[in-house]
């Protein structure tokens, strides 16, 4: 029978970054266990297939919660990936880091997770393609793509409205204030 120094049930987000950070080096043998099947398919390697493996329940485990007493009792239905990769491979690629207040707030109670600290951790996660930037990662294992499709009028027809409403285009929305900004997502 197989030993190893680690063994880990899930290879969902997590556990597949888990299990890659403990056996990079060589010294630690680690098991990941998966209970669904192959990435390997169609509209799942295709980006943004994420609207055809949304019921399907050979990559989706298609959880319904608890009646909820705020929805009128309610089940609402709760998709979770069964897949390798698991609900990385079958979510929708956004890429949002988040507002620094949040991270702020979790500091308080859970030290470590203010925004500077977390701030380092995504430039070390990111791959980002566009131009160099001192607040993106451009070296890290994770590629980030800003938004290719960007309509013209779209885009100024929000910038005249920016003054009017009070929120105001950003060069990337990196845990700052509110604001608009093109969507950004992760592609492997
Ligand atoms: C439809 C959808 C769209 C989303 N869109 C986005 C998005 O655009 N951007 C974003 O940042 N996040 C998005 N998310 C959220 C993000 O994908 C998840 O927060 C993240 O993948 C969760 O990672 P995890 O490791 O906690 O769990 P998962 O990635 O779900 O991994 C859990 C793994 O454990 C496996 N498993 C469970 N039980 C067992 C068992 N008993 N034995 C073996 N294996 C088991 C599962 O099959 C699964 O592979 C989306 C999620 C969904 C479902």
């Amino acid at each position: 029978m197989h030993q190893y120094d680690y063994v880990i049930v899930g290879a969902g987000s997590a556990g597949s970054a888990l299990a890659n950070r403990l056996s990079e080096s060589g010294k630690f043998t680690v098991c990941l266990l998966e209970a669904g099947g192959s990435d390997k398919k169609f509209w799942v390697q295709m980006p943004l297939g994420y609207g055809k493996v949304f019921h399907d329940p050979s990559v989706n485990w298609r959880y319904m919660t608890e009646p909820e007493p705020n929805l009128d009792n309610q089940s609402v239905y709760w998709p979770r990936g069964k897949v390798l990769g698991g609900s990385s491979s079958i979510n929708a690629m956004v890429w949002v880091r988040g507002h620094k207040r949040d991270y702020e707030e979790w500091a308080s109670v859970a030290p470590g997770w203010d925004w500077n600290n977390v701030q380092k951790i995504f430039n070390r996660i990111e791959n980002w393609d566009g131009t160099s930037d001192v607040s993106r990662g451009m070296n890290g294992p994770q590629a980030v793509h800003g938004f290719a499709g960007i309509n013209v009028t779209t885009r100024n027809g929000l910038l005249s409205l920016q003054g009017g409403i009070g929120i105001m285009f950003k060069k990337y929305l990196i845990g700052l204030k509110i604001g608009m900004e093109h969507q950004m997502f992760h592609v492997a």
